[in-house]
């Protein structure tokens, strides 16, 4: 699995005119080769596959990166990787320009005049896009993490308990069931909390009355879920009922439209569609979903600017939302695998309108 990674990636190399690349993006290195530490640069040309790391990860990448000719270095890690290449004979060498600083940028320039700096996006994003099996099971594992967590959490909101205090069970679950560590800063978001997307857990206190927003995932073996589900804390009254299955329709509705071939931008247009046409257009502003794996916010995205076209194999998120102010919001969010004839949900906590 991890050498036709490599050996794709250096297809991609040709296809670019570049002779070798500089990786400094964590979750690229690791998809590349394996590596699970936090400070690496990862050298690869047609020939050769260097990796570079301190004396903290020496023995750790000699384990995890069979393919790779480790290197200890004692600092400068990038600017050793591109002296590497010069060395080698590479005149083109591309590097990650959305994650290399302008000070490394100037630092690789002077100290290595021989070489034509490229700057490239996507390399091994696009890679990541399309899951195989192995990943698609570490998805399915995280996901069920959420559902756990979900199911353990349900029955712990009520009036009178801290938002924060209901975020430390429920990070402290995904934890119990397996997670590494919390994908992303948990959301609970209550009463008129919800009307922000992304409300973390603050000090309010949950009432009677309110929407609860809880938006979560771990990090399992590199591999993320996402989840968000909103319920009510008593009787819901008949604007949140209306708002409430408004967003599910408008989910639902998404998920059956998921297919290869289908354009992320369309996908975000039916949900859109559905909430405009009930009148709550103005209140849904985000983009529909995400892709999702070793990043929480993977590619492809499903937004109305979005130029992807879904393909199988692709995990993305379908989160409608309708978010007003003063008032209240209400967002549910399911992971789904794009597969040869249409979807699969990966995710089953239940969505039906709870009351608590
Ligand atoms: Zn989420
Ligand atoms: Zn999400």
């Amino acid at each position: 699995m991890q050498t036709s990674r490599l050996e794709r990636l250096r297809l991609r190399l040709v296809e670019k005119e570049v002779e070798g690349l500089l990786l400094t993006q964590l979750d690229n290195i690791g998809y590349i080769s394996g590596f699970t530490g936090s400070t690496a640069v990862a050298l690869v040309t047609e020939r050769a596959a260097l990796f570079f790391v301190d004396s903290r990860y020496e023995v750790q990448a000699q384990a995890q990166c069979p393919e790779f000719e480790v290197r200890k270095v004692s600092d400068g890690l990038l600017v050793t990787a591109a002296k590497s290449a010069q060395e080698m004979g590479v005149r083109t060498l591309g590097f990650e320009q959305d994650y290399v600083t302008v000070r490394q940028h100037t630092d690789l320039g002077n100290e290595c005049p021989d070489l034509t700096l490229m700057g490239l996006s996507g390399m091994v994003e696009d890679m990541r896009q399309v899951k195989d099996a192995g990943e698609i099971d570490l998805i399915r594992t995280a996901c069920k993490i959420v559902d756990d967590t979900f199911a353990f959490i349900l029955p712990r909101i009520k009036p009178g308990v801290r938002e924060r205090d209901l975020a430390l069970e429920l990070d402290w679950r995904m934890r119990r069931l397996g997670a590494e560590k919390e994908g992303f800063d948990t959301i609970i978001a209550s009463g008129c909390r919800s009307a922000m997307p992304h409300g973390k857990a603050s000090e309010k206190i949950i009432e009677a009355g309110d929407f609860v927003t809880l938006d979560f995932g771990p990090r399992r073996q590199g591999y993320h879920a996402d989840l968000t589900r909103t319920v009510v804390v008593g009787k819901a009254t008949d604007e949140q009922r209306k708002v409430y299955h408004t967003v599910l329709e408008a989910q639902l509705k998404a998920i059956d439209a998921l297919r290869p071939g289908v354009a992320g931008k369309a996908v975000d247009e039916v949900a859109r569609n559905h909430i405009k046409g009930a009148g709550y257009g103005d209140y849904f502003g985000h983009g529909l979903g995400h892709g999702l794996g070793r990043a929480v916010h993977d590619g492809p995205t499903n937004s109305p600017k979005s130029e992807a076209i879904l393909q199988a194999g692709v995990v993305t998120t379908i989160e409608p939302g309708i978010y007003i102010p003063d008032w209240g919001g209400v967002r549910i969010e399911d992971d789904c695998l794009i597969t040869e004839t249409g979807c699969e949900v990966l995710t089953h906590s239940p969505k039906e309108l709870i009351e608590v």
